[in-house]
């Protein structure tokens, strides 16, 4: 019944348009180029497990002008739908909810605002007041 105008994807085995076939397969999430790019470029910093936001990624997507890197709305579709799904699939921490982060708003101590110069021994040199 159904003419033969598909192919299927080497990576992640679906049947593709053969039209979209070569641009699907250059930006599929299952070829181990494109994960490894859109890992490196989900990951907040170098050494970070946590994952970005969609509209930092769909930035730093635009700036890195890499064509292998699927757009945020693509790269959610490919890993189920949800961004969640996304760093499921990435292996990254998804990012922290609004509500969640209502704790990390709460006021430094002393300690947390001075870590670096307690921690080599200089507090002498902390200039309480200044920001
Ligand atoms: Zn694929």
């Amino acid at each position: 019944m159904k003419p033969r105008d598909t192919e299927p994807c080497p990576h992640c085995k679906a049947e593709i348009d053969v039209s979209q076939h070569s641009r699907h397969v250059a930006t599929c999430i299952d070829n181990p180029v494109v994960l490894t790019a859109t890992r490196e470029l989900l990951r907040v910093s170098p050494e970070s497990e946590t994952m970005i936001g969609m509209k930092l990624f769909e930035r730093r997507r635009k700036a890195a002008k890499n064509k292998s890197i699927p757009n945020c709305t693509s790269l959610a579709k490919q890993c189920g739908g949800s961004w969640q799904q996304v760093a499921a699939k990435v292996g990254l921490w998804r990012p922290l909810s609004s509500e969640s982060k209502g704790a990390l708003n709460a006021p430094l101590t002393f300690e947390e605002r001075h870590a670096c110069v307690l921690r080599v021994g200089r507090a002498d040199t902390i200039q309480e007041g200044k920001t």
